[in-house]
């Protein structure tokens, strides 16, 4: 019976994956990777079988209860068998499933963290998540629910939407609802981490006009605090509007 290490391979680009990542894709018999990591990452594991269940790849997209079995299957094969998946796997990764379904065999894991999207976002930009005094908490959400509709509220400073790519007209008219202003900063950015990276400002008012320009590549909506640019002008700013809310 072998071993399943779950590791996150960041956002984009193969060299973002942590030195502990890399060290354990080199010991991996067997690689289950996702749509949305590099296939550059290869180079760490030339040796490996690497399959493809990623919900976008190539070929047919594998149902999670496939991926869960096939897990299983494959750690009662082999001594290490890799789950790579994008960003970090304990977010918005479907962890929990894969975690259950190796439990119930018996079947040891190890979890390896990567860099989510969001953190690649606020790095690419250069706009921190949290700020001295006003941008005190952090909040990662999907604004999707089961059923497909919108579910958005006032949680944190700092608002980070993951899989909100199709939604955001009525991401940006719930939030507004919510007692968000017209006028919180909102930054998109998607293939955050990957060369081709596109970044667009925009009100959360007219969050509408960010569906075109990122249509069809992963994106994170960041909203609130750390949404703004990181200026003198901008900080004096966003500080008003914290102290008038309080
Ligand atoms: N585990 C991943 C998230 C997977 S859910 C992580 O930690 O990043 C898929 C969603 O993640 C996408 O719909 C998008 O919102 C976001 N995402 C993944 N990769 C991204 C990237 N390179 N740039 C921007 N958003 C990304």
């Amino acid at each position: 019976m072998g071993r399943v290490v779950f590791i996150g391979a960041g956002p984009g680009a193969a060299d973002l994956i942590t030195v502990r990542g890399a060290q354990r894709l080199a010991a991996a018999e067997v690689v289950l990777f996702d749509a949305l990591t590099d296939p550059a990452l290869r180079v760490y594991a030339p040796h490996a079988r690497w399959l493809d269940v990623g919900k976008r790849g190539y070929g047919q997209a594998a149902a999670q209860s496939e991926i869960d079995a096939l897990l299983v299957r494959l750690a009662q094969e082999h001594a290490v068998v890799v789950r790579l998946k994008g960003g970090d796997p304990s977010v918005f990764g479907r962890l929990e499933e894969e975690l259950l379904a190796l439990q119930a065999a018996g079947i040891a894991c190890e979890v390896v963290p990567g860099v989510t999207a969001a953190l690649a976002a606020a790095a690419d930009t250069q706009r921190p998540l949290t700020r001295r005094g006003h941008g005190r908490s952090v909040s990662l959400a999907t604004a999707m629910t089961r059923e497909g509709s919108v579910h958005a509220g006032r949680h944190a400073d700092t608002e980070v939407f993951y899989m909100a790519g199709r939604r955001l007209a009525p991401l940006g008219r719930r939030l507004c609802e919510q007692g968000w202003d017209a006028a919180t900063p909102v930054s998109v950015v998607s293939r955050a981490g990957w060369p081709d990276q596109l970044h667009s400002e925009h009100r959360l008012d007219d969050l509408a006009r960010a569906a075109l320009l990122h249509a069809g590549r992963p994106a994170v909506v960041t909203v609130g605090a750390g949404a703004a640019a990181v200026a003198p002008t901008h900080k004096a700013g966003a500080l008003e509007t914290s102290q008038a809310s309080i």
